[in-house]
């Protein structure tokens, strides 16, 4: 069957090459140009209704919502993989040359670096499932659009968030580099989950804002629901091309909830670890419990994106935090509390150890200003948190250090193109186009039902405009062909397998 539609593809193909030739000899020049449009239109167009036909699409699907593209993925890896790239196929063309334009920029390293240590140190650390997950992804989006890339670019592309400020930084240490580019691990999102005497009922509340470039934000626009052949349900936003959630907010059908905030000023790599993204996947998909996610993370620990993940199992209403370095680690768990990140370590040996530059009592730094405003919002609403409360949270705008209402570096929901200081300590100079750039929030009972609410651009609702904010900061003309503007969506819920026509 799919041979036989190859077969007519390449006839088709062969006929109106042949038809061009014609066309190119006896006509004038735009008429030629036109010729080849309608050759090429025609082509992509019998290879996407050839595509179409493949079995692997069994079953998935995707549709548009709020701003986000919702896609359903469901059976063996590879065909996870297949439907992935072939239904996000015009997201991942999108956001591939905008991701691979940031990587090079900040490393001053070419696409072929990136390509070589995705196949020869990443590659062959990760299990055969996500290795046929990765190859289903560049085949998928090969069948629907024709693209060019392969699977050592989907799996340097699902490597964005650690090898460019893990280890790079690391390899630049090592090679003594001349001239070595300021990197630093960045500072990835605001995040709680409460349980217990903090809940409004008692249940697990957990929330989460997405803090990055706005050029890779305005692109973390995908709710992934994955139905495994292997392992539990998920459901996660994510990143296109990408197997993990990647920012991270997840849950799945065991019952574990799952976010994370990064380390800031985290130094440190393993050559010999696993990729930090196939263990968040992997422990999302197969996690059962909050030992179950903490042994998972920590097998083959490579330090890469190296966060405080926030957990909550709803089957136990248990909270924890696992604040993952890589010479230490710690992890702290309770039916009764509230966790918070804003990208700061806590544990005094990971902060030793692995974050040697991090400075804790210094208030007016964005980790520690949101740490503050975390403590204070939470400890206001002790007794009253819930779903809705959580979504204002994440929206809130205080500036704990200034003592003032002002969208800035340092309030929980960030907007860094505002703020004339930048964020040294990731390496965000002033007026950073980055911030909070899309939300999410679900509670246990919510979770029980796999489902969630989330909110695509700035969490308070604010548009982010590029036109005049390049104007404004020619620095950041090198970003003009990928930064546009940022709209935000309204709080829309989404479910493990919903169609495209539900109501909610
Ligand atoms: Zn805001």
């Amino acid at each position: 069957m799919a041979d036989a539609v190859r077969k007519v593809v390449a006839i088709l193909i062969l006929v109106l090459g042949i038809g061009l030739l014609w066309a190119a000899g006896r006509s004038s020049s735009s008429g030629a140009e036109a010729a080849k449009d309608e050759v090429e239109g025609t082509i992509a167009a019998a290879r996407e209704r050839a595509a179409s036909q493949d079995p692997r699409l069994k079953g998935a699907y995707s549709f548009e919502r709020g701003g986000w593209v919702y896609v359903h993925l469901e059976g063996e890896p590879e065909a996870i993989g297949f439907q992935h790239g072939y239904l996000l196929a015009p997201e991942i063309e999108d956001a591939f040359p905008a991701v691979q334009a940031g990587m090079t920029h900040a490393t001053r390293r070419d696409w072929p670096f990136f390509r070589q240590v995705a196949r020869e140190l990443l590659w062959p650390k990760l299990d055969p499932e996500y290795q046929q997950e990765l190859q289903g992804i560049a085949e998928g989006l090969n069948a629907r659009s024709g693209s060019a890339l392969d699977v050592y670019d989907i799996v340097a592309l699902n490597s964005f968030e650690e090898v460019p400020d893990y280890y790079v930084p690391w390899l630049n240490k090592r090679e003594k580099a001349a001239e070595a580019p300021n990197l630093k691990s960045p500072g990835n999102c605001s995040a709680f989950v409460a349980t217990g005497s903090w809940t409004k009922d008692g249940q697990i509340v957990i929330a989460h804002n997405n803090w990055t470039n706005y050029v890779n934000g305005e692109r973390w626009r995908i709710i992934f629901d994955i139905q495994p052949t292997h392992g539990y349900r998920i459901l996660m936003d994510g990143f296109p091309g990408v197997i993990a959630s990647d920012d991270d907010f997840g849950i799945n059908s065991d019952g574990l909830m799952v976010t994370e905030t990064t380390i800031t000023q985290f130094e440190g790599w393993d050559p010999d670890g696993t990729p930090e993204f196939m263990r968040a996947r992997k422990a999302l998909q197969y996690a059962s419990s909050i030992d179950d996610y903490t042994r998972i993370m920590l097998d083959g620990n490579n330090g890469g994106y190296a966060n405080d993940w926030l957990l909550g199992d709803r089957k136990t209403g248990e909270i924890a935090q696992l604040e993952l370095g890589l010479k230490a680690y710690k992890l702290w768990r309770t039916k009764d509390g509230v966790f918070a990140g804003s990208n700061w370590a806590r544990d005094p040996k990971v902060i030793k150890l692995d974050t040697p530059e991090f400075q804790p009592n210094n208030l007016e730094t964005s980790p520690n200003a949101r740490r503050v405003r975390w403590d204070e919002l939470l400890e206001e609403n002790k007794g009253k948190i819930d779903v809705a409360l959580a979504q204002q949270m994440l929206a809130d705008h205080v500036d704990s250090f200034e003592k003032k209402d002002t969208a800035d570096e340092r309030t929980l929901c960030g907007h860094v193109d505002a703020a004339p200081r930048g964020v040294a300590v990731w390496a965000w100079q002033p007026f950073y186009p980055g911030g909070a750039v899309q939300g999410k929030v679900t509670d246990s009972t919510m979770a029980r039902e796999m489902r969630l609410v989330a909110r695509a651009g700035h969490p308070c609702g604010d548009e982010f405009q590029a036109k005049p904010f390049l104007a404004a900061h020619p620095e950041f003309a090198w970003q003009e062909p990928y930064l546009r503007d940022m709209k935000a969506g309204p709080w829309t819920p989404f479910r493990s397998g919903e169609k495209p026509l539900a109501t909610n």
